[in-house]
This record gives structure tokens, sequence and C-alpha cells, in this order.
């Protein structure tokens, strides 16, 4: 499964991103987006609703004929318009604050499908969560599980809980995006886990209901899900022999997308092995739950940007564009590669460039020696730009966040507009 087949010299695309050429010209479902790029200004975020829902049946017919439920991780995309398409296709969340769950409710998800994941919510996010009737809190430690009970049980209420164990495989991914080792802050240790069970089970303001996982991102072979797998369910054995009925087990999320030609297992063909374990160790009836972030939304999403300069160097040539490392702060925080291709390409000597943005900082860089041939006022695309973009990006700078469209078909949605200066100085005062 690798990119789409290069078009007569054109930039190969990412599997699964609903982009093509057409007349020369970056497409996505069929919209061209130079004229987007042109209509809205640079930098653009613009997602395929028809990516993000093909993205999702590859999981869902992975699923077919089990009792499973998909919660999208969105933190990945968090924007209002992104959770919508995710909640009429009946998808739960997977959120990390309140901030999320209060997103999740104003996109009309249901609260009864969100489960709450991270190391450290507040007592005041707990109770929210508690008040919305989160279907479950996804617990990090023996002191969260004091905590969450004493706040449900001053509510006379029952948190439900499933509690998330370090199952020790290595993801074989970035150490900043693997999580399932046993120096990462995540989880508990599995030696830990039937004694943190019996903790849960005896405490008064919970009710257990669950065992999840979740072993880091971008990974892109089957074993260490396999590996994962075989170490939760011996837990489960565990638990359940020590008289605790888990009721869900969740896999959590992490599968890899096409960055760079990439070749992570289809979601659907996945799913086939991990379910012929599930069913060989007799836990293929269970009620099962997923947490996909990345894999949802990462290939539906470009990044438009124009080339503000170009500035040759002795070693280097530098390509100066409009957006940086507070739109797209990937490459800044863990190097990661994005395609980088023009929206209209020319058939010119191509020179070697760096891209980067006009912040001040050697670490806002958006790809290193990329080769196009391109001039002042060029759009240019990002691409894999759907996923821990937006998301991720700040004012840094006093720069305005970028606009997003969502493209479904022949519409184009404007679901956010540009930030303002004005929406940035809102909330400061001068002093008197
Ligand atoms: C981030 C996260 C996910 C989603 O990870 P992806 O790699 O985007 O699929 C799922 N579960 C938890 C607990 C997470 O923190």
């Amino acid at each position: 499964m690798s990119g789409a087949a290069p078009t007569q010299g054109l930039p190969a695309l990412p599997a699964l991103s609903q982009l093509d050429w057409q007349d020369g010209q970056l497409h996505l479902e069929g919209a061209a987006l130079d004229a987007l790029a042109q209509q809205h200004g640079t930098p653009l975020f613009v997602y395929s609703k028809a990516a993000m829902l093909q993205a999702l049946a590859a999981y869902q017919r992975g699923f077919a004929g089990r009792n499973a439920q998909i919660c999208y991780a969105m933190k990945a995309n968090s924007s209002l318009g992104v959770l919508q398409v995710f909640a009429r296709a009946g998808c739960g969340f997977d959120i990390v604050s309140g901030g999320e769950l209060a997103r999740v409710l104003a996109a009309g998800g249901d609260a009864a499908k969100v489960i709450f994941s991270g190391v450290g919510k507040t007592r005041a996010e707990m109770a929210q969560a508690l008040d919305a009737g989160i279907g479950c809190f996804n617990v990090e430690s023996e002191a969260e599980l004091e905590v969450l009970s004493a706040v449900a049980q001053a509510k006379g209420q029952r948190a439900p809980v499933s509690i998330r164990v370090n199952p020790n495989v290595d993801p074989k991914t970035h150490p900043y995006i693997s999580t399932g080792l046993k120096d990462n802050k995540f989880g508990v240790a599995h030696e830990r886990t039937l004694a943190t069970y019996r903790r849960a089970a005896a405490l008064p303001g919970l009710r257990v209901v669950g065992i999840d996982c979740h072993i880091g991102s971008q990974i892109t072979e089957p074993t260490p899900y396999l590996d994962a797998m075989d170490r939760v369910l011996d837990l489960v054995d565990q638990i359940e022999a020590a008289g605790i009925p888990i009721d869900h087990i969740d896999f959590g999320g992490g599968l890899g997308i096409d960055y760079n030609g990439d070749t992570p297992p289809a979601a659907d063909a996945l799913w086939a092995q991990l379910l012929a374990r599930l069913d060989a160790r007799g836990y293929g009836q269970r009620k099962l739950m997923i947490e996909p972030g990345r894999s949802l939304v990462g290939n539906a999403g470009v990044c438009l940007t124009e080339v503000l300069v170009l500035k040759p160097g002795e070693h280097k040539n530098f390509c100066i564009v409009d957006a940086a490392m507070n739109d797209l702060p990937r490459p800044a925080m863990y190097e990661a590669f994005h395609r980088i291709v023009p929206l209209v390409p020319k058939a010119g000597a191509a020179t070697r460039y760096d891209v980067v943005g006009p912040i001040c900082e050697s670490g806002d860089w958006i790809g290193r020696d990329r080769d196009f041939d391109v001039a002042p006022g060029d759009r240019l695309a990002v691409l894999s730009a759907g996923a821990y973009c937006m998301s991720m990006a700040s004012n840094y700078n006093t720069r305005g966040r970028p606009p997003e469209l969502l493209v479904d078909g022949q519409k184009v949605m404007l679901i956010r507009e540009r930030e303002t200066v004005a929406d940035q100085l809102r909330n400061e005062r001068l002093q008197p």
C-alpha cells in the first residue's frame, strides 16, 4: 500500500488521501487546491470528508460482526467540523481534557461513548465528565483511582473505570511517541496491574468496566500490537480469575499512516490478524474498543502555503514560506517528515531547498532538502497534515492560526475562520 502511482513525473501522493493530479494541478476530492488557496489565503488547512470516512470504513470492515466501539482520539484534530464527521458516523471519542469533552458535546457527540484518557486529570475535569455521563475513565495510576473514587462518591456516583496497563512492548517508533515502554510515564506497570484492579474493585466510588492499553503512535507493523494484545489478555485472565469481571477490552490507537512511502498495515488487515488472535484465545466475542487518531485524519488533510522569498546560500538554499512551526509543529517537535509539493508543478530545472517558515527559531523548518522549481508567489501543499498539526498549532510570534476548509464532494465548507490579531488580544489586559 504505497502512495498513489506518480502521474507522469508529478510528485507521489500519499495513500488514502483523496488527492490527485488533474490537468497538472493538485486536487482534493475534485476541488482545485490552488483556487481555494487564492480565495481563502494562506496558510490554509483543507480536509477531505471522504478521506476521513474511507479511513473509518477500513476499521468498520475490520470489526464487521463484532461488538466493537471506535472512539476517535480527538487530540489528533479536534476541530468541531471534523468531530461532526465522526459523531455522525457513530463514533465515540477518546478525550484527554475537559475542554475536549466540551468540544464533543458542542459537535453533537454522544457522552456515553466518550472515554477519558490521560495521566493527569484534575478533580474539576473528573466532576465535569461524571456530570456529562461519559462511558469510561481510563485511569493511569493508583493515586488517580483514589481521587476519582472520592470525586464520584461526593456526587453519590460510581465512576466507570478501565485501568491503562503498560504492556512494556516496543512499538518501534519515535521515542517521543512511544508510550508503552516501562520507562514511559503512561499506564500502570504490568506487575502492579492485578493489585491495582483489586484496589479499584474495593473503592466505593468506582465500578470496574474495562482494561486498556496504548503503546505509541505511527506504528507501521502488526507485531507490537500482537505482543501487546497477548500481554493484555494474560492480565484479563488473571484479573477475572481474581473475581473481577472485565466488560470491555480497549487496545488503544497508534496505527501509522503513509508520510513518506511508509507502509503500515491497512486497518482491516491488521484487525483480521488481531481478531484471529483474540478468537484463538477465546476473547473474540468480548466488547472491544479502539482509540485511533492519526490513522483516521492524518492523510485527510493538507496545509497550503505560499512561497514568500527564495534565499540562496553557499551551502543551502532556503525557500521561505508563509506557514511556520506554529502552524505545523511536527517537524520541529519530532523531526517529522511531510511531503511538500507545488500545487501547480512546473517543468523547469529543480533546485534543492530547505523549506522554512518566518519564525525566529532555527527549529522553524517544514522540510529539508526538497527539490522543486518554484518562484515567490507560487503555492505549495504540505501533505499528511490532517493530524497533530492544527490541534497543536499555537500563536507563537503573534501569528493567527490558519482557517480550515472541509471538502465534501462538490461542497467546500469553511469550518474555522482565520484567527485575527483582535482574537489573540481579547483576553489580555493593559496595566492601569
Ligand atoms: C494519542 C492517543 C491515542 C491516539 O493515537 P494515534 O497514534 O493518533 O492513533 C489513543 N489513545 C491514547 C490514550 C492516546 O494518548
